[in-house]
């Protein structure tokens, strides 16, 4: 059973400020953190640890990302009301309800199947009804393009090769880019067919994105 109590409402304000006190500002996205009970999201074994800073595993060796990792991405997706969101890596589906929290249509594809399944269950069940795709999400999604945002919640080696296509001019897409351990943020702005503008925001670590595009399976 799903069960929101006031120690978790508690525990969820703390997260809050512990983001804040990280430097983190964007009240509108410290609502939707402050809203969307990430304890239902853990496996058992970890509720009690569910309102800490931390990435945790949800099962075939994924992880749901840390919350200030959440709100970092989130920012620079710069989300504005009914944008239409494409989430690579639906994972616990945290990031996706996040979203929707903020207004957005959110596609969101996921890789494995058994983590699909399990989000796709978990989120009905708490009335968030983001369109979720089983598929490698590395190639994107390109029947449901153009988009105005995309974010990647899995490191990839490189930036995949047709991604941009998915976007309108003016879209922007977010993006963990590196092959080792730590990747770097990357925010790339498409402002027309032939031009781009990218920028690097901090050091990150995500576990990596696997597909045609991403690191073989
Ligand atoms: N956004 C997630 C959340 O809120 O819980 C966290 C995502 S987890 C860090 C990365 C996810 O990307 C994993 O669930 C993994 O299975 C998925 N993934 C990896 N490669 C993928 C691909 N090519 N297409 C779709 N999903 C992929």
């Amino acid at each position: 059973m799903l069960l929101d109590s006031y120690r978790h409402k508690g525990m969820r304000k703390a997260l809050c400020q512990e983001i804040r006190d990280k430097g983190f500002s964007n009240e509108k996205i410290l609502k939707a953190i402050d809203k969307v009970p990430r304890h239902f999201f853990l496996d058992s074994s970890f509720t009690e640890h569910a309102y800490e800073d931390k990435p945790f595993p949800i099962g075939e060796d994924q992880t749901i990302s840390q919350p200030y990792t959440v709100a970092v991405q989130t920012e620079l997706l710069d989300v504005q009301k009914n944008d239409k969101i494409l989430e690579i890596g639906t994972g616990s589906g945290y990031q996706a309800c996040i979203l929707v929290e903020l207004g957005a249509k959110v596609f969101s594809i996921e890789l494995n199947r058994i983590l699909y399944e399990k989000t796709k269950q978990l989120l009905a069940k708490m009335n968030y009804y983001p369109k979720l795709f089983l598929g490698d999400g590395s190639l994107g999604l390109p029947s449901f393009a153009p988009y105005d945002k995309i974010i990647v919640t899995a490191a990839a080696p490189k930036i995949p090769d047709g991604l941009m296509n998915q976007l309108k001019i003016g879209g922007r897409l977010i993006i963990p880019v590196g092959k080792g351990e730590v990747q770097k943020m990357i925010c790339v702005i498409k402002q027309d067919n032939e031009l781009t503008e990218s920028s690097e925001y901090g050091s990150f670590k995500f576990v990596p994105l696997l597909g045609k595009n991403g690191k073989p399976l």
